[in-house]
């Protein structure tokens, strides 16, 4: 007799994770993973920041109980998640008009929300920007919507061909469902202006479209405040929109998975029902998020010291992800590349377009043991001062 499992085709591997088993199988002692989606350090590991140390070190002194959370998870880790999107003085939040939940990550929070949006409107077609995080498909498509893209990357300017992402999102039906990274975008690190964003808000508004906001690198750009940019343009506008956001990266918490998702309402008494259907898809899923990492989150926003000690962290990180995008663009000029790369130092976030070809990539990858995604992206928190000669030495040899 057959096995039930017999008619199972072996899936395509994951780009990036298959990359990540082809790294680790490497043997030469000079490799590098430029190919990953992690922060680490100058000692080329994922840290465990301080904050998180001293709220963790509390929280096992205090053995507490591990009951079911509620559906939507830990209050205090929502209220500490509207706080930092909104900041603390926010009149959606003072007007009731923003649901959180706690969710499994970035990931969970997009997933939730996609399973929310399909029991709204099946029909909707999903955008997400060409290109884009390649879990975007994939998560809205596995909620059962068509997803198509919408112009966005410019390669010839390294930035955003604005012109032709908002006269494609000006001609899309009413209802369309529109992804927008709200900042340090993934794959290109190229961000759209202040100004920008505005016109966006409006086309949405003009148009009827459902904007979702994905912040998956808040604090990385420019800083928590500063970055929040694009959601505050949304909150401002009175439009009602889906953010999610994740702590995965600000928090270096990646395998704890803490994230959120928040839907902004029109007014409080529809936010109770929103949160009753959002309830069920949860219900449906996994029941309640896991305690932990939401806890130790919640725990560092609430404390004013904690909360100074993450900044400064974070800031850190952000400052030691600008230091080697400069480092690799002096040193990269430096060994006679006659290439202007001074676009790296413009891209925000942990990632840049480099303009590598998927040739250059795989000589990269095959001569020097050098690991980077075939279209060109590359992670600058995964070069530190130990790496980052050998990396440059490597790219100006096969360009
Ligand atoms: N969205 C974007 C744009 C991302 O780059 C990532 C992570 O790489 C996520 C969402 C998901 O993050 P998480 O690990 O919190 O699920």
């Amino acid at each position: 007799t057959s096995s039930i499992f017999a008619a199972v085709e072996m899936a395509p591997r994951d780009p990036i994770l298959g990359l990540n088993e082809a790294f680790n199988a490497d043997t030469r002692s000079t490799k590098v993973n430029l190919g990953v989606g992690v922060y680490y350090n100058d000692e080329g590991k994922i840290p465990l920041l301080a904050a998180v140390k001293e709220a963790e070190k509390v929280r096992l002194a205090a053995q507490p109980p591990r009951g079911y959370q509620a559906i939507e998870g830990n209050p205090a880790y929502n209220a500490g998640v509207q706080n930092l999107l909104f900041g603390a003085e926010s009149e959606l939040t003072a007007a009731g008009r923003v649901v959180t939940a706690q969710a499994l990550g970035g990931t969970g929070a997009l997933r939730i929300g996609g399973d929310f949006l399909y029991r709204l409107n099946p029909n909707a077609t999903v955008y997400i920007s060409n290109p884009s995080w390649e879990n975007h498909r994939a998560i809205f498509e596995a909620a059962g919507f068509k997803v198509g893209d919408y112009p966005y990357y410019d390669a010839a300017t390294r930035g955003v061909d604005f012109a032709a992402m908002k006269a494609f999102l000006l001609g899309l039906e009413a209802g369309s469902i529109i992804i927008l990274h709200a900042c340090c975008h993934n794959p290109t690190g190229a961000d759209m202006s202040d100004a920008q964003w505005g016109e966006v808000v409006e086309v949405c508004r003009e148009r009827g479209l459902v904007p979702f906001l994905d912040m998956a690198y808040q604090g990385f750009a420019e800083g928590i405040d500063a970055d929040s940019v694009a959601v505050k343009a949304f909150a401002a506008s009175g439009l009602q929109f889906f953010i999610s956001s994740s702590f995965s990266k600000s928090f270096s918490l990646y395998g704890e998975r803490v994230g959120a998702l928040s839907i902004i309402t029109s007014s409080k008494e529809e936010s109770g029902r929103v949160l009753s259907q959002l309830k069920r898809v949860i219900r449906t899923n996994y029941s309640n998020p896991p305690i932990h990492g939401g806890a130790v989150v919640a725990a560092v926003l609430a404390s004013p010291e904690l909360r100074a000690m993450w900044e400064e962290e974070l800031g850190g990180m952000r400052v030691r992800i600008r230091a080697m995008r400069s480092g690799l663009v002096e040193k990269l000029a430096a060994r006679g590349v006659a290439q202007d790369f001074s676009f790296v130092t413009q891209q925000r976030g942990m990632f840049s377009y480099t303009g590598l070809t998927a040739e250059q990539v795989e000589k990269l990858r095959a001569e020097y043991g050098i690991y980077a995604v075939s279209t060109g992206r590359i992670c600058l928190a995964a070069l530190n001062i130990n790496n980052i000669d050998y990396v440059a030495d490597s790219i100006a040899k096969v360009l």
